[in-house]
């Protein structure tokens, strides 16, 4: 209400939503998302928290298929959208609105105008936590998230190479410059265990998230290694959270939701 297509700089506080919280990352491909979408579900099922997730990746939203939903969502009476409930989290994403494959060319202000829609346009109910699974990088996107939602806290990913950790010490000094509360980082893509002989090889180098917390000053939120079924369950749309409970993987997660 009241958006008028220019960065306002009042913060909006979303009722009944406790605590919003960013999950960031300097770079793509780092596994923002994934780690987004496996807390999120972890949060509610393991944590037994209600949760949402606001995919706010407007270039490649990956919620519509790491979450399997495909369909719209439905207007309330006084014009919000409902979230879409998959795995006990609601989820609202860029993505339920555009055609799958149709390319998302927008300029500056249609991506204000969009963000603005997923944040002042959805009627969340009553939420514990919301995790918003911001923009890659630091720019007019990731600024306007963080100017438009009061948000508790910025959770940063990374993996532990030199090159991601570079943005993702960027994007974490651009969460401090606006009065954000750093949580702490996560890295992601930590080691891979050998299927065969049980060895974990540190493909990505080692501890680097975890060391350029301690520099910062930041908490160290936990540690997700590369696995096939992480990637498995981003594809299919069945997170590894929910197809495999008691797995390590899921341990992980679920250790790591805890520590959010
Ligand atoms: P980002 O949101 O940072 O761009 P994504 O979450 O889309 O990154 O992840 C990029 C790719 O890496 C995806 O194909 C995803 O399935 C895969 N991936 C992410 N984290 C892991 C992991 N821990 N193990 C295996 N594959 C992963």
């Amino acid at each position: 209400r009241g958006y008028s297509g220019t960065v306002k700089r009042s913060q909006l506080r979303l009722e009944g939503v406790k605590d919003v919280i960013a999950v960031a990352s300097g770079k793509g491909g780092v596994g923002k998302s994934t780690t987004a979408v496996n807390l999120a579900v972890a949060l509610a099922n393991k944590c037994q928290l209600r949760v949402g997730l606001l995919d706010a990746d407007v270039y490649g939203p990956s919620v519509p298929m790491m979450m399997k939903i495909d369909r719209k969502p439905d207007i309330t009476e006084d014009k919000k959208m409902i979230p879409i409930e998959n795995y006990g989290v609601k989820c609202m994403s860029i993505g339920f609105l555009v055609e799958k494959d149709a390319p998302i060319v927008w300029r500056g202000p249609m991506v204000m105008s969009a963000l603005a829609k997923m944040t002042r346009g959805v009627d969340w109910g009553n939420l514990d936590i919301l995790l918003v699974d911001m923009p890659p990088g630091t720019g007019d996107a990731q600024l306007t998230m963080t100017q438009n939602l009061q948000l508790s806290g910025a959770l940063i990913v990374s993996t532990p190479q030199d090159i991601a950790l570079l943005d993702a010490r960027r994007g974490a000094n651009m969460f401090s410059k606006v009065g954000v509360p750093i949580l702490g980082f996560v890295e992601n893509m930590s080691f891979f265990k050998c299927p065969h002989c049980g060895e974990p090889s540190f493909i990505f180098g080692k501890e680097g998230a975890r060391n350029a917390a301690a520099s910062m000053g930041h908490d160290f939120i936990g540690e997700i290694p590369l696995e096939m079924d992480v990637r498995k369950g981003s594809d299919e749309g069945i997170p590894v959270v929910i197809s495999a409970p008691d797995s390590a993987i899921s341990k992980a997660y679920g250790g790591t939701a805890q520590n959010v």
